[in-house]
């Protein structure tokens, strides 16, 4: 047992301000990522600040139409609002996709946003892992890789990033609310995860001490024909090896508006702007939808172990488009976990 600190502020910004004041210091939300490397050894924080009791905790609709998520809403209560089973299917069935009911009864908002990687060498202290301990090498390079990154890869890590809220949330054109040593700032989520460079130990653009207090949703009526497609080894409490998210505007038989993004291909989730621009304007056919997967996937590089997930990922963007033209996609998408 290495013993640490643990603290309760009372708002964000003692929160932040105890972050700030103490080295070694790190927000503590629901827990079930920090604490699981804590028991492993990956990290070690000298200080707990507990943001979990905050007053962030509340879903409320904006003046312009769209959704305020306060940081530590539980992934359950979001995946059952009313507005995002409504308005964004595709996120309601992107929570339900992820984890078990137990860690999403507990899980928060913010916390999914930054949970780690599931590279097996990240969390095994005898292997080389940049992401770990820089400048200590990639185990995962030459090594098993069959989950790791197609897209976006560097020579120092091709690490995947877990999430599958945040790939749903990519395709709702979300914003990260923080705050921090320079006070309030709102970022776009496409420019919140970083690729992992020569830096891969940085999964975001967050500074020391920076809090996330809400993601934003803007209005974004297409959204209701959406969807978020999960393929994995087992029916649920997996990572995806390759996901979708969808959603998408028709004109007659044109598609009008899209928006794609993958997740389990990429150090961060994945927005598919190559294949958006391709779709624009193109008929809603099995064709397009193949020729925009290929366009994305162009620049895929993948490793010996995980090539089957360049076909898999084409696959799998071309079903979910079919799905949502013929309504199919949307049938299941009403449906919660919960009915089945
Ligand atoms: Fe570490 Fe990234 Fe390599 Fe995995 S892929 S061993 S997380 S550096």
């Amino acid at each position: 047992m290495i013993p640490f600190d643990y603290r309760r502020p009372g708002n964000p910004a003692e929160a932040v301000a105890t972050v700030i004041d103490h080295e070694g210091a790190a927000f503590l939300g629901g827990g079930t990522n920090l604490v699981d490397h804590m028991k492993l050894g990956i990290t070690e924080p000298r200080m707990l600040v507990d943001v979990s009791r905050l007053p962030l905790d509340r879903v409320t609709e904006t003046a312009g139409g769209g959704l305020r998520i306060g940081a530590t809403v539980r992934n359950s209560d979001l995946a059952a609002h009313p507005w995002v089973r409504r308005n964004c299917p595709v996120l309601s069935r992107a929570l339900l996709a992820g984890a078990s009911p137990q860690l999403r009864n507990t899980a928060t908002v913010g916390g999914n946003l930054l949970q780690r990687t599931r590279c097996p060498y990240f969390q095994d202290l005898t292997t080389a892992c940049n992401k770990r301990e820089p400048g200590s090498g990639c185990a995962a390079i030459g090594g098993y890789n069959r989950d790791h990154a197609v897209l976006g890869a560097s020579e120092h890590c091709i690490a995947t990033h877990p999430s599958d809220m945040a790939v749903a949330m990519l395709v709702l054109d979300a914003a990260v609310v923080t705050l921090g040593p320079g006070g309030e700032r709102t970022l776009p989520l496409a420019g919140f995860h970083r690729l992992p460079g020569d830096a891969p130990h940085r999964d975001t653009v967050l500074e020391h001490g920076e809090l996330i207090t809400a993601v934003e949703l803007p209005q974004l009526p297409f959204a209701r024909r959406s969807a978020y497609r999960k393929v994995r080894d087992r029916a649920s409490y997996a990572f995806a090896l390759v996901s979708v998210a969808a959603a998408l505007e028709l004109e007659g038989g044109t598609v009008r508006e899209i928006r794609l993004a993958f997740g389990g291909l990429a150090h961060k989730p994945w927005r598919a702007r190559l294949a958006e621009e391709a779709l624009r304007g193109a008929p809603a056919t099995e064709e397009s939808f193949r020729h925009a997967a290929d366009v994305e996937l162009a620049a895929a590089r993948p490793r010996d172990g995980n090539a089957f997930k360049v076909p898999m990922a084409r696959n799998t963007l071309v079903s979910v488009l079919r799905g949502l033209v013929n309504g199919a996609e949307r049938v299941r998408t009403d449906r919660t976990e919960e009915d089945r």
